[in-house]
């Protein structure tokens, strides 16, 4: 069901324009108007979730199966060297929009679009009592 006061279920509705690059019963994509990279694009499930873990099992299958063409187009359309498929989950996580959205950013070789990735090192058996208690909510 649609949120009235939200801007990707009033531009899936077609009540707010968009730069759409495809669109099917429940899935649109649509050019993002602040991108990182020439191209960026957000696809977005009709439905309206506001994460990955509240949305229901059909809308992210539906995203998911489109996501192949849509990435492959829009990659090979800006002569991407990859690209990042990014969706972000909590104000924490950066997320602004509060509907579901991937985005899909094309990269060139050292275009400094992400310039930290700051991984690091777990402390002796820590990443087993992590899985334990993961495993433990699934
Ligand atoms: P996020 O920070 O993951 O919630 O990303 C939200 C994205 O939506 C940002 O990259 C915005 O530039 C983009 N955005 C917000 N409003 C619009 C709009 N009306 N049309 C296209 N992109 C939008
Ligand atoms: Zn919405």
């Amino acid at each position: 069901m649609a949120d009235k006061d939200c801007i990707f279920c009033k531009i899936a509705a077609g009540q707010i324009p968009c730069t759409k690059i495809y669109e099917d019963e429940n899935v649109l994509a649509f050019l993002d108007i602040g991108p990182l990279s020439e191209g960026h694009t957000l696809v977005i499930p009709k439905e309206h979730s506001s994460k990955i873990h509240n949305c229901s099992v059909e809308a992210i299958s539906a995203v998911a199966a489109v996501l192949p063409k849509i990435t492959a187009a829009v990659a090979s359309t800006m002569g991407a060297d990859g690209y990042n498929v990014l969706c972000n989950n909590g104000r924490a996580a950066g997320q602004l929009v509060e509907h579901l959205h991937f985005h899909i950013i094309p990269r060139k070789t050292n275009d400094g679009v992400f310039t930290q990735w700051p991984a690091f090192k777990y402390p002796q058996g820590r990443i087993e009592k992590l899985a334990v208690e993961i495993r433990a909510k699934l």
